[in-house]
């Protein structure tokens, strides 16, 4: 019988890279990250602060995102800024608070690291190194988080069609690291009403053309506080395996991207709506 055009067929047999490619696990990899399974039925939510900047604010927003029910904290220790004066993070300084963070809440840790120099150290304080949308194609940090004894979170290139995320994960598989998780953050487009056009397209495909987990960011990828929830309910009805979310308990005093941070009540609110959406494609939100 011949399959259409737009079949689930046609996306598998693709020539994908061939360690990220669909065929090469059929049955989908697991991330395990402290027993929190990313990639299987249960969807894990991450979130955090943009960037670490106080001891005060980063353990209130923990214990915020910990009760509504977040397994994973997020927050920059090095921030890539656009503008060279911006704040650029704490750097060491915050990986310590994120361990701190991590010893009172029991949350597991993602933060980000933009060198090659910083991969050892990262690695250090987190369990899971991100690599930013910005640093998608940067060759010699893929090559050395690839050699990273940590997961990685690899997130989509603004400006990067699905072929090259996937090649960029290859980059990670092929140096050594199998523990890799996607996340769909926003393209650019020509829209401007929001800051990124959230790519929802992305989940189906990736989940249909590699065996990588996949996340979204539906934060970045909309830019805009008030579409964030609706953008995570209809990103877990796609399919994702989880979210990166930002959430900072004062966000009108966030250094970085508090017009698209949820406030803690909101979190706590979005997440019940959440559960229903898991519930309603067969699956759940893990639970720590
Ligand atoms: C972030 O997660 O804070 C971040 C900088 O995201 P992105 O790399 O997707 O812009
Ligand atoms: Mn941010």
């Amino acid at each position: 019988m011949e399959t259409d055009s737009c079949s689930i067929e046609t996306l598998i047999k693709t020539d994908d890279p061939e360690l990220v490619r669909r065929s090469a696990r059929p049955e989908g990899t697991i991330v395990d990250v402290n027993g929190i399974r990313i990639g299987g039925k249960e969807i894990v939510i991450m979130a955090g602060p943009c960037a670490v900047e106080s001891e005060e604010q980063l353990t209130e927003t923990a214990k915020s995102v910990r009760a509504g029910g977040a397994s994973i904290l997020r927050g920059g220790a090095f921030k890539p800024r656009t503008s060279p004066y911006s704040f650029q993070g704490l750097g060491k300084e915050g990986l310590e608070m994120l361990e701190r963070a991590r010893n009172v809440t029991g949350l597991s840790v993602v933060s980000e690291v933009m060198d090659t120099r910083q991969v050892e150290t990262v690695a250090r304080y987190a369990d899971i190194l991100q690599i930013g949308s910005r640093n998608m194609q940067n060759f010699p940090l893929l090559k050395e988080a690839g050699r990273a004894s940590k997961p990685i979170l690899l997130k989509r290139g603004m400006m990067a069609t699905i072929d090259e995320y996937l090649n960029a994960a290859e980059y990670l598989l092929s140096h050594g690291n199998t523990q890799v998780i996607l996340c769909e953050r926003g393209i650019r487009t020509f829209e401007s009403s929001t800051r990124y056009t959230l790519d929802l397209n992305a989940i189906p495909v990736l989940k249909q053309r590699t065996h990588l987990p996949v996340l979204v960011d539906p934060s970045h990828g909309t830019g805009i506080r008030s579409l964030v929830a609706t953008m995570a309910k209809a990103s877990i009805a796609a399919g994702a395996d989880g979210l990166l979310m930002e959430v900072h308990y004062k966000p009108e005093e966030a250094l970085c991207d508090g017009s698209q941070s949820l406030y803690p009540e909101e979190f706590g609110m979005m997440m019940e709506d959440l559960r229903k959406v898991a519930v309603a494609v067969g699956r759940t939100i893990h639970v720590l």
